[in-house]
């Protein structure tokens, strides 16, 4: 059997309207650099991806200025009103760049600056053979609470079996390309991969992730991801 092959797939057209100010949030400075350089840069280092589709809003003008060193294997691609359609594009532009209905993609948040290249491999080694992909996840700490109007409690909702859904998420090519087509042309709109992997009928695996690749969201989140970035670099010197 010829060799398993893996492609990075950066969704990157929102505007990160929880962030408010003018700048997209994966523009926004992180230890000296844009956001989405870090993403973006920790993908090409991989040794076993054979290359970075991001996906960008056609409206962006801060894309081109970013300095990357990815050469061919960094490309990009126009996004869509939703995270799920800019995916359904990066999927179609991956496939016009050469890879296979088989070929793995790791669809991955801009948003996640401090993905360690140890989760992208354990994602990869532990998936290695399974029929359907799967995902980084992290069980559920706290205690959770189902909320009603004015934060009433309306009950608490065990968290067994509870994770956070995080990126990223690696699929099979051609089968997450038409289970994201079936969900929009059902009308709905999903959230991420997995979701649509789970309505098309297919059962993803959960792969416990580090928490430290946190999405940045809130303004607070930067100050958090730049300490994880720092210690992050302590670890490898
Ligand atoms: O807004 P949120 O943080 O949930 O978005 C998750 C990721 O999806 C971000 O990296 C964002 O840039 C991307 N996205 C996209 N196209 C959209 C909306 C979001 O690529 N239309």
């Amino acid at each position: 059997m010829a060799a398993e092959r893996y492609w990075a797939l950066v969704p990157a057209a929102g505007v990160g309207a929880r962030m408010g100010g003018a700048i997209p949030k994966q523009y926004l400075d992180l230890a000296g650099r844009p956001l989405m350089a870090h993403t973006v840069e920790v993908l090409l280092a991989h040794p076993r991806l054979a290359g970075v589709m991001v996906v960008v809003s056609g409206a962006d003008t801060w894309w081109p200025t970013l300095k990357l060193s990815g050469g061919d294997a960094l490309m990009s691609t126009s996004g869509g009103a939703e995270r799920c359609h800019s995916v359904v594009n990066g999927l179609a532009a991956l496939a016009g760049a050469g890879a296979g209905a088989g070929d793995w993609v790791l669809v991955h948040d801009a948003a996640r600056p401090c993905l360690r290249e140890a989760d992208i491999t354990r994602l990869m080694d532990e998936l290695s053979g399974h029929a359907v992909g799967g995902l980084l996840g992290l069980p559920v700490r706290d205690t959770m609470k189902r909320a009603g109007a004015n934060g009433a409690v309306r009950k608490t909702v065990s968290r067994d079996g509870l994770w956070h859904a995080l990126t990223p998420q690696m699929f099979r090519l051609g089968p997450l390309r038409a289970a994201l087509e079936a969900a929009v042309a059902a009308g709905g709109v999903v959230t991420d991969e997995a979701e649509a992997m789970e309505r098309a009928g297919h059962t993803p695996r959960l792969v416990e992730g580090s928490p430290d690749n946190i999405k940045v969201t809130h303004p607070a989140d930067l100050r958090l991801a730049a300490l994880y970035l720092e210690g992050q670099q302590k670890d490898r010197s």
